[in-house]
Order: C-alpha cells, then structure tokens, then sequence
C-alpha cells in the first residue's frame, strides 16, 4: 500500500476537469483517502515548489498555482504513485502518450491539469504539506 500527493490544478478546476480527473482514478481502481479544495497563496505555491526554486519557470509556476481554486487529493492503493504519474503523463503535453490527462487536457507545459509525487518521499512530504493524519481515510 502505498500514498501520493495528486493536484488538480487550477486550468483543471476553471475548465471543469475535477469529475474527468476523478473518474480516470476510481476506473484505475485508485482509491481517494483525502481530497479538499483550496486556494494557494503565492506564498504556499513556493514553498510547496520550493524544489524548483532555481528553476526559469519557478515563478511563472507559482502565479499560475495560486491564480485559482485548486483540488488536492491523497491517493492510495498498490504501487499508487507510478501510476498516478502514468495516467497523467508525461511533463511536456506534448510527449505524454495518448490517453493520459495531460496528453488529452493539457494546453501548455505549465498548464498541464494535474500535479502527481515522483517517488516516496516527495510523495510523504506533499502530503504532509496538505493533510494532518486525522484527514486522511485508509480503506
Ligand atoms: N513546468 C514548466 N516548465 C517546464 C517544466 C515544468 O512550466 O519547463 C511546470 C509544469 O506545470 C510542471 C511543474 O512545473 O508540472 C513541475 O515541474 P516537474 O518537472 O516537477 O514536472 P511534473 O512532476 O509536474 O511532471
Ligand atoms: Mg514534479
């Protein structure tokens, strides 16, 4: 058993995707342990992609994260963080295969729908940065 961090970010939310996203989960039989809606501060938006920091896109990025409502979701199931990142697929919209979020959604390398946590760690951490233990239900 195994947690992530998943984001429907704010292009997703203004352009109606939560429910496409949502479904795409439950059908890959992913489990939801915690979801809410909310919106990031600039301030929120670099310290949760502080990891980028040094980056040219970091603050184009972080204005994008906090232009709007977003959804953050704990998702839990076997092996739930590979294939989070393999139905959202790849960063650049452009090469993500066909039938991923991003390959269907996305309309810019920075707008591209959903955030997913690359491995356990980060995945631990983003979490942490959203939910106490209390919010999140294991089934
Ligand atoms: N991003 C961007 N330009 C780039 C690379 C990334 O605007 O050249 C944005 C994009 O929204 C991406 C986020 O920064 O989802 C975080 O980048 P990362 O490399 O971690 O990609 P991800 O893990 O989201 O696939
Ligand atoms: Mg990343």
């Amino acid at each position: 058993m195994e947690r992530t961090l998943s984001i429907i970010k704010p292009d997703g939310v203004e352009r109606g995707l939560i429910g496409e996203v949502i479904k795409r989960f439950e059908a890959a039989g992913i489990r939801i342990a915690a979801m809410k809606m909310l919106q990031l501060t600039k301030k929120e938006a670099e310290g949760f992609y502080a990891v980028h920091a040094s980056k040219p896109f970091f603050n184009s990025l972080t204005d994008f994260m906090s232009s709007g409502p977003i959804v953050v979701m704990v998702l839990e199931g076997e092996d739930v963080i590979q294939k989070n990142r393999e139905l959202m697929g790849a960063t650049n919209y452009k090469e993500a295969k066909p039938g991923t979020i991003r390959a269907d959604f996305a309309t810019d390398i920075e707008r591209n729908v959903v955030h997913g946590s690359d491995a356990p760690e980060t995945a631990a951490k983003e979490i942490a940065y959203f939910f106490s233990n209390l919010e999140i239900v294991s089934r």
